[in-house]
């Protein structure tokens, strides 16, 4: 598929999802937020939800937590124009909570048709819950953190939210740098055959992403 392509399919599914009312977060959001970059992004970056000024500019990752991205980003010689970033829901939860398992599965087409679009070689999942989600593990993100795992023809490398680095310090920032050096190996060496886990790889319509 040309990058043309992708792109034109990617407004469709924005537009789509811009009138999406299949969940109870359509309530509250001010605007859908349904994800930023590149289309045809070798690294896709996947975190929890919309935040306060997500919500108000419709942009994921802004404010002090996208600025500490793009600062790593920069780090590892990629800008933000080169990835992609997309959250699990694309409205804002109440609160800032976690979405609830309804909501996912409400939103979850959107992600998968993202994920398939797009194409990425490595997803990077940005904290806890989205790492949780698609790696179906209940391991913490500080255990998980710093490998890549097979996952449905790519890679997923865990790492911490850009708002736990900002809480915790550089010791968390230099970690995610080292995860996201790890990603750019990945990508670097994606001609390996990647062993998918389980079983062969699968389209991505058919990726079993949060059962
Ligand atoms: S969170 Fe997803 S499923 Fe729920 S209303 Fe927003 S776009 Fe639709």
């Amino acid at each position: 598929m040309t990058i043309e392509d992708r792109a034109a399919r990617l407004r469709v599914l924005e537009k789509e999802a811009s009138a999406c009312i299949n969940c109870r977060l359509h309530q509250g959001r001010t605007t859908v937020v349904f994800g930023d970059g590149a289309p045809n992004a070798d690294l896709m970056f996947i975190g929890e939800g919309p935040g306060q000024h997500e919500d108000l500019q419709g942009v994921p990752f802004v404010g002090r937590s996208g600025q500490l991205l793009s600062t790593l980003l920069e780090r590892v010689g990629l800008s933000r124009p080169e990835v992609y970033i997309a959250n699990v829901v694309k409205c804002r939860p109440p609160g800032n909570r976690d979405p609830r398992q309804d909501e996912i599965d409400a939103c979850k087409g959107y992600l998968v048709e993202q994920i398939k679009l797009i194409d990425p070689a490595v997803v990077v999942t940005l904290g806890n819950f989205s790492t949780k989600l698609l790696l179906k593990t209940q391991v913490g993100i500080t255990r998980m953190r710093g490998q890549a795992y097979p996952w449905w023809g790519r890679h997923v490398v865990p790492t911490f939210h850009p708002a736990a680095a900002l809480r915790n310090g550089p010791r968390v920032v230099e970690e995610m740098v080292s995860d996201l050096r790890l990603a750019t190996q990945v990508i670097e060496q994606r001609t390996l055959p990647v062993e998918d886990a389980p079983g062969e790889a699968r389209p991505p319509e058919q990726i079993g992403l949060f059962q």
